[in-house]
């Protein structure tokens, strides 16, 4: 169909502005909207067309329609099987390379790595450093490696959950880092938006605080690591609470001023 012909149907039934109907299908279609103002006599096939409106009807993300998500300047594979990675968690990013750079520290590991975005960017901007990576899903751990590969990173990426996969090398690793499942199950159960996400990538429990209450159970073999952990500005306050016989606790906000990240350091 020509794209004059979907954007007055879209608009019709969606009562959309044609610039956000130009917006999302230029990024269907990865394509710069120019483009379409130029030409609008365009054929939109179909299959976008039916993808657009899944997305406007059922919220179904587009990241999942083009197989995409840029992450710090990087492309990045992503399915149904992994969490669509966040702007804020390019901050946790940006924190990291910092700390490691700052403390010269050599062995990093990113547990609940998903797609892999956190392990690759650090290793990309930092090849020197030693990064680990692990996901308790065989099919996130697929795609992680298949992403470090296209960007040409080594990252040794392992099966299992939480600090498991880790125990034997723990005593080398200086920094562990994490964007854990952290949303409150009620708050997943009410909102549509999360619900196309991998459930595994998202739901806290109850409190959101699952995974953060294993950790601490191994807070006698992490009070001499640096940890960095994202979290929810919700909750921030008791992960804190719970994690706080690690070490040393800082909040640190994302770049829209929310209290988002724990940031643990030793005691001494
Ligand atoms: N930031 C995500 C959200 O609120 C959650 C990510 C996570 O649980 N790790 O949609």
């Amino acid at each position: 169909m020509k794209i004059t012909e979907l954007v007055s149907k879209i608009q019709g039934e969606f009562k959309i502005s044609p610039f956000r109907i130009l917006k999302i299908l230029s990024k269907i279609e990865d394509k710069d909207i120019s483009f379409y103002l130029k030409e609008s006599q365009v054929e939109i096939s179909q299959r976008t067309f039916d993808f657009l409106v899944k997305h406007l009807k059922e919220g179904y993300p587009i990241e999942y329609i083009t197989k995409k998500v840029s992450f710090l300047g990087n492309d990045f594979f992503v399915d149904e099987n992994v969490l669509i990675p966040r702007i804020e968690t390019e901050d946790l990013v940006i924190l990291a390379i910092n700390l490691i750079n700052d403390k010269g520290i050599k062995h990093v590991i990113d547990m609940g790595t998903g797609s892999g975005v956190i392990a690759i960017s650090i290793k990309k901007q930092l090849p020197k450093t030693k990064v680990q990576a692990s996901d308790i899903s065989e099919s996130a751990i697929k795609i992680a490696q298949y992403n470090a590969k296209k960007l040409g990173v080594n990252v040794e990426f392992k099966i299992g959950d939480c600090l498991d996969p880790f125990l034997k090398e723990i005593h080398e690793v200086e920094l562990i880092i994490s964007n854990p499942p952290y949303v409150e199950t009620s708050f997943i159960e009410k909102s549509h938006l999360l619900s196309y996400e991998p459930r595994i990538s998202l739901d806290g429990g109850a409190d959101g605080q699952n995974f953060f209450k294993k950790i601490s159970k191994y807070s006698h073999l992490l009070k001499t690591k640096y940890l960095l952990f994202e979290t929810s500005e919700f909750t921030v306050k008791k992960t804190a609470e719970i994690l706080s016989e690690i070490g040393k606790i800082q909040i640190l906000p994302d770049s829209f001023k929310k209290e988002r990240f724990i940031f643990i350091s030793p005691y001494r």
